[in-house]
């Protein structure tokens, strides 16, 4: 608890519904003590009803920044002066930095995916990476990766809305950036064990493996995975998902998503305060 909080505090805010059950509040909150950074963090719960006011208040306030979650990423876009390329591409935004009045979205969960893999030791700048799912994570991660140079992106999922509107985020980042990126669907087997023979890392960014689906997996077929391809799974509860059990039994290095989310709250500390949070410090403090 800190105990030095006083009239130069400033606060940045979580917009989300649901969003009690969140462990941004602690990350956020340990870092700030640690740097000695006069801001809070707290989370409020917003409806879209409400998003409208609150960003208005927001402003009205002076608040930092915020982030924000579902069921407000897509639709706080139209509120805020400035959006980032990478939030142009995909439609969603889950920071908003508030400098001097100019409301800026930016979207960090695929910078945290990209450099999470980039502190792991992973080369996919120039080459080739299979994505499985095409939600909010997914999107993100897809479009990241393309403006930060991954040459060819192939992404499968199932024919649902999230994969009517991935398709408009590839499209638009054939037509923005140098990476060529594919979508098919899920059930095509023969599809999806050619592009990973020809990626060095697949990418798992769907909620299959984590409650209420814990357990499984959306490749149950091994043979689909060589020891020199990269597996990342986006879930971190369970931290070892089926998938990457069955990844490493493959002899695969794998990567859980606890990377992406500590170095996408990094991305946005840094985006808040310029500074760089003290990731293994948090990381001993979460536990
Ligand atoms: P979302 O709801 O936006 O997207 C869900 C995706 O899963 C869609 O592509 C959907 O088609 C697919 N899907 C759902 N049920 C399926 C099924 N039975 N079979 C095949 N595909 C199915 O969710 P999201 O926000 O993109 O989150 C996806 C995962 O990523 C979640 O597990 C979430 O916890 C995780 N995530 C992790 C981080 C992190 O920082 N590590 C950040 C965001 C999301």
């Amino acid at each position: 608890m800190r105990e030095n909080i006083d009239g130069h505090f400033l606060l940045i805010g979580l917009m989300a519904y649901p969003i009690r059950h969140s462990l941004s509040p602690k990350m956020q909150n340990i870092i700030y003590a640690k740097l000695d950074i006069p801001y809070v963090y707290l989370a409020f719960e917003v409806t879209q009803d409400k998003l409208a006011d609150c960003v208005k208040g927001l402003r009205a306030m002076g608040l930092r920044g915020s982030a924000v979650s579902m069921p407000n990423k897509q639709a706080v876009c139209q509120y805020l002066d400035k959006l980032t390329p990478a939030v142009e591409l995909i439609g969603a935004c889950n920071t908003i930095s508030n400098d001097d009045g100019i409301l800026t979205g930016y979207n960090t969960d695929g910078m945290g995916y990209m450099r999470s893999l980039k502190e792991a030791g992973v080369k996919v700048i120039g080459q080739k990476m299979t994505l499985l799912g095409a939600g909010g994570a997914a999107s993100a991660i897809a479009v990241q990766a393309a403006l930060d140079g991954v040459k060819s992106i192939s992404i499968f999922n199932q024919q649902d809305e999230c994969y009517d509107k991935m398709a408009q985020i590839v499209k638009r980042i054939n037509d923005n950036t140098d990476c060529q990126a594919r979508i098919y669907d899920l059930n095509d087997q023969t599809k999806l064990r050619q592009e990973i023979a020809e990626s060095v890392v697949l990418c798992h960014a769907t909620g299959v493996g984590m409650k209420p689906l814990e357990g499984q997996s959306l490749i149950t077929d091994a043979s689909l995975l060589r020891p020199d391809l990269v597996v990342t799974d986006c879930i971190y509860s369970p931290r070892k998902t089926k998938l990457l059990e069955l990844a490493q039994a493959q002899g695969c290095k794998i990567l859980n998503g606890i990377g992406m989310m500590l170095w996408q709250g990094h991305a946005q500390i840094k985006i808040w305060t310029g500074q760089d949070a003290p990731i293994d410090y948090v990381k001993e403090k979460m536990g």
